[in-house]
């Protein structure tokens, strides 16, 4: 539940992040489009400070230019004040007038005139003389272009009347470099323009500039002061950098409109690439032929599922590997490093070749490889494909077929053998009878006759059992190579072993060999024909003295044979012939075991087959192998007589129910 719980998160999470990029393109546009909104608010702040700043600076240059104004008024005025008070004193004529000193410094300055009113504002008196004569008011322009203002100052009841020019007011007032930076200009209450600095003043509304308006005071009333900014300054939105910025965010809706229809065409053929890449693995996986590319060197790039089986390594753990590889059998290195330099050369065979593989668990399997070579996209040879089958399961098959056929073979060999040994038998049967009635004869004849040279009589009985043995052997044979049943019975390994190598006290006395015995005490009886045991037994020790006689024997050393017996589990004895011969040379048991396989001058190469096939006969096993003596060693297993088992299928019986040839075996080889 938990499980099924957080599979459907997992897939609604990859659903939203699947979803998340594909809109990464948008990611681009965003992120301008934030910075270019930080620039504009950046840029916003920035202009209000600036404008802010110009208008205090704006408002702060129109005061101190009205106090400048001001201040030049006062003058003017105390300057008119001190001529009032000299006009008592003055002659009352224009030229009186004009001589004063204050009207000509006056006039020097801005004044435009000065005009000496009567009580009933007539002129007394004018200065310059030229222009007095036709009782000009105040607020009259007649001096020139230009508006001209007048300040009165009263003297009893006739007054003063000075007239002067706002625009020198202006000129001397302001300073120049002010000038460079404002429109300054005076106006009245109507907005009409009494004085300016400019033959063109700037319209204030119109033009965009900024301005700012004083009232002059009391010294000019109904006059204003104003300052215009000479330069315009754009909204901030008008500005280069905001103009840049707009042509970037464009450029960048051209580039992400760009980059969309780039990532709708990669989305598609990556989902088409993805599709044809689970096709393609999906084949791969399926197929039950292993799949390995290898670069020049031979180092693997990669490897599908059913390679990765057949080797039993992940993968992970095969890519990147070079020679030799994890699966080559360790005792055919150097042969397969051969192999694999020929295959990199591309000589391997256009049909393929065999090779035999070892899976990690130590199983050993059958490959037929095929190698072809891996070429890239531009047409280029950049390694070797291999395509690899597993062929374990045919051979064995094949195997098998082929064991089954010299099993037959051997079998059919056998069969003959067993007839011409059959009839050799029983060839043999009748001579060997008639010895034992000779000697029988013999030794009664010598016994009536009173002949008591027991060396003599010793020698006859001997000669007499050995015959009876010989056709006991002889008849023995017969019935087993006629396929009857051996004569089993309970009968005492060890006493068996004993009688065989007394037989062959002879033998092991001219071959000087030691013989050593490690029977275990209590042995059980087991379950066999003793007959065949013995001859068993004496074959395996007669090849042990064989094997030491024919070898030149080493220095020092002492020819020996050890005769060992011991419980195998609870259902087997076991017995070992050991010698310090010259060894088996590597040779298995099946190779020495197969029929006519001898290396001696004189041998049938029958002798282990035969014992071989008693044992097995006997539901034993037979193997061979070193020996702790420094030579070889034989071992057979024959199972314990149990009683109530073999009585209850007669003596007679057969144990195939009970005990069957593979559990012998297994015994034997699982000691071993
Ligand atoms: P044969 O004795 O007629 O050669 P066997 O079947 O008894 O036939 O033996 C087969 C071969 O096994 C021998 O020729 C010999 O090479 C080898 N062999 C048997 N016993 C021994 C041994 N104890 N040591 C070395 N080789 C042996």
């Amino acid at each position: 539940m938990l499980a099924t719980q957080s599979i459907a998160v997992d897939t609604a999470h990859s659903v939203r992040w699947g979803r998340l990029r594909r809109m990464l393109w948008l990611l681009p546009l965003l992120s301008s489009l934030l910075f270019v909104a930080g620039v504009l608010a950046w840029a916003y702040r920035a202009d209000s400070a600036e404008r802010q700043d110009r208008h205090t600076t704006l408002i702060a240059d129109a005061l101190s230019s009205e106090a400048q104004l001001r201040d030049l008024l006062g003058v003017e005025i105390a300057h008119l004040q001190d001529l009032a008070r000299q006009l008592p004193q003055l002659p009352r004529t224009s030229a009186g007038l004009a001589e004063n000193y204050e009207v000509t410094e006056g006039l020097r300055r801005m004044w435009l005139g000065v005009t000496w009113l009567d009580a009933n504002n007539r002129i007394i008196a004018h200065a310059p003389e030229q222009s007095g004569a036709s009782g000009l008011r105040v607020g009259d322009q007649a001096d020139g272009p230009g508006v001209s203002a007048h300040l009165t100052q009263t003297v009893g009841k006739e007054k003063l009347v000075l007239r002067y020019s706002p625009a020198l007011l202006l000129r001397r007032g302001i300073p120049w470099w002010l000038t460079r930076k404002y429109d300054v200009q005076l106006i009245d209450s109507n907005e009409q323009v009494i004085a300016s600095l400019d033959q063109a003043p700037l319209r204030t509304e119109a033009q965009g500039h900024e301005s700012y308006m004083v009232a002059v005071g009391t010294n000019m009333p109904g006059a204003f002061l104003e300052l215009t900014l000479r330069e315009v300054v754009p909204p901030f939105w008008r500005t280069l950098p905001l103009v840049l910025m707009a042509g970037f965010l464009g450029l960048m809706l051209a580039a992400t409109l760009l980059l969309r229809r780039q990532v709708v065409r990669i989305s598609r053929a990556e989902a088409a690439w993805r599709t044809e890449a689970a096709w393609r693995q999906a084949m791969e996986d399926s197929a039950l032929v292993g799949l390995r590319a290898r670069d020049a060197e031979g180092r693997i790039l990669y490897v599908n599922r059913t390679f990765c089986h057949m080797v039993g390594l992940s993968a992970d753990k095969l890519v990147g590997l070079r020679p030799p590889m994890p699966y080559w059998p360790p005792d055919a290195l150097d042969e397969v490093m051969l192999r694999n330099k020929r295959n990199l050369e591309g000589r391997a065979p256009r049909d393929g070749y065999e090779a035999l593989w070892c899976h990690q668990d130590g199983r050993r399997l059958n490959v037929m490889v095929f190698e072809s070579p891996l070429i890239d996209a531009n047409g280029q040879q950049t390694g070797w494909m291999g395509s690899i089958i597993d062929i374990t399961a045919r051979k064995q098959l094949e195997e098998r077929e082929r064991h089954q056929t010299e099993a037959m073979a051997h079998q059919a060999r056998l069969t003959t053998l067993g007839e011409v040994a059959s009839a050799l038998a029983h060839q043999l049967n009748q001579p060997l009878t008639v010895i034992m009635g000779y000697n029988a004869g013999l030794q009664r004849m010598l016994t009536d006759a009173g002949y008591d040279n027991q060396a003599v009589l010793h020698a006859l009985s001997q000669q007499g059992e050995q015959a009876a043995e010989a056709g006991r052997i002889v008849r023995r044979i017969r019935e087993f190579l006629t396929r009857r049943a051996p004569q089993r019975e309970a009968c005492d390994l060890a006493a068996i072993a004993r009688r065989a190598a007394d037989l062959l006290k002879r033998d092991l006395r001219t071959a000087q060999v030691d013989l050593r015995w490690a029977l275990a005490p209590g042995l059980p009886q087991v379950f066999a024909d003793p007959i065949l045991m013995e001859q068993v037994l004496i074959n395996l020790i007669r090849n042990a003295v064989d094997a030491m006689v024919g070898a030149s024997p080493r220095e020092g050393s002492v020819s020996s044979i050890r005769i060992a017996a011991q419980s195998s589990g609870e259902r087997f004895v076991r017995m070992d012939v050991e010698d310090s011969g010259p060894g088996l040379h590597g040779r298995t048991v099946d190779a020495l075991s197969a029929p006519f396989y001898s290396t001696k001058s004189d041998g049938m190469g029958m002798g282990l087959a035969i014992c071989r096939s008693v044992i097995e006969v006997h539901h034993g096993g037979m193997d061979a192998g070193g020996s702790s003596l420094g030579g070889a060693r034989f071992s057979f297993t024959l199972p314990v007589f149990d009683a109530q088992l073999q009585g209850q299928q007669g003596l007679q019986g057969l144990l195939q129910s009970d005990l069957d040839d593979e559990d012998a075996r297994a015994n034997l080889e699982g000691e071993l």
